[in-house]
């Protein structure tokens, strides 16, 4: 099983990535759910993630618009959820 190392999304940032960036979505009329990978930030290192939580001001509700610092640059509906990488071994 081949494992690929991404770096941190984060503009400038050399970090490997630790987490893959998901956005879920809730549909409060409809019940439906989502999960799709944050296209606008698909990678991202720990430091950068507690940087990108800490700096949330609203109210992390799935079915609203949150403003994240780094991430969700689309403004899409939806929470940040961090998908942890699997470390890749060498044999
Ligand atoms: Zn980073």
């Amino acid at each position: 099983m081949t494992l690929e190392r991404h770096r941190c999304s984060v503009d400038g940032c050399p970090n490997l990535a630790a987490y893959e960036v998901h956005r879920y979505v809730f549909d409060l009329e409809e019940g439906a759910v989502a999960q799709v990978v944050d296209e606008s930030c698909p990678y991202i290192c720990v430091e950068h993630a507690l940087q990108n939580e800490r700096g949330v001001t609203a109210d992390r509700m799935p079915w609203s618009i949150v403003d994240y610092p780094l991430t969700n640059a689309n403004r899409a509906p939806g929470i940040a959820v961090y998908v942890q990488l699997e470390p890749a071994y060498v044999a």
